[in-house]
């Protein structure tokens, strides 16, 4: 039997060129998101609705969050901010209700699947191996996901503590006995590590492998300028900050 393939995406973020892209080049048997479907970009419904086709196991990030009024936009930055407004206007009863049910949080096969931390799953950076280390204390886990930073990145847990490995398109981490493993998959819709091509990662049984996709930045840029959202989030979907 083949291996089982998962498509483990993360800060999707209403765009749907971007997330054409990787579910094409994914081919996988099974999707999971680690919120933040929603927000800076155009296309928010269509967003979940493609989701809710291809059955994708969701959990809501903060911009979910504050989309539904479960969280509160004066924590966000002023484009953010608007951003979320605009998206709130846009939500059919369908979207919103999609959104309105979901945690910052899940287990998953196993795998724990969290936003941002373990800790405070909606709204804490894990950026590097303190913030890490406190996330695999939290909760027993040998392998778990995590996103919110828009960074692909890999923490492991062993007896000589936990240490950071680099990711880039391509690497692939087989999973080891005895370690853990704290993985971010980067974003598919709003990638801020220099590069623009959306970021996702394709989960095995017992490995992980980080991918890059081009897709189509032109028109996503062109709807984010025609909706009235502000400027700057199509300027940094090119550059990919
Ligand atoms: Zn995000």
């Amino acid at each position: 039997m083949a291996a089982m393939r998962i498509a483990v995406l993360s800060d999707v973020h209403s765009n749907i060129e971007a997330l054409d892209a990787v579910l094409e080049d994914a081919g996988a048997e099974g999707v999971v998101v680690l919120g933040d479907i929603v927000g800076y970009n155009a296309d928010p419904v269509a967003v979940l609705k493609r989701l809710h086709d291809v059955d994708a196991l969701l959990i809501a990030g903060n911009h979910d969050l504050a989309a539904v009024n479960r969280f509160d936009v004066r924590w966000f930055n002023p484009v953010a901010a608007q951003a979320v407004r605009w998206t709130a206007t846009q939500l059919d009863p369908a979207a919103f209700e999609g959104l309105a049910h979901l945690e910052p949080s899940a287990w998953w096969n196993g795998r724990l699947l969290v936003h941002g931390s373990v800790r405070e799953p909606a709204v804490e950076y894990v950026r590097d191996e303190l913030a890490a280390a406190a996330s695999f204390a939290a909760a027993d886990f040998d392998v778990g996901f995590h996103g919110h930073t828009h960074v692909p990145a890999a923490f492991m847990a062993g007896p000589a503590g936990v240490v950071e490995a680099p990711v880039g398109d391509g690497t692939r981490i087989e999973f080891e006995k005895g370690l853990r493993y704290f993985l971010n998959p980067g974003s598919v819709g709003q990638p801020r590590d220099g590069d623009p091509r959306a970021a996702y990662v394709i989960l095995e049984e017992s490995a992980a492998e980080w991918r890059r996709v081009e897709y189509d930045v032109t028109s996503a840029m062109r709807k984010i300028r025609e909706s009235g959202l502000p400027d700057v989030l199509a300027d940094r979907l090119e550059v990919g900050r």
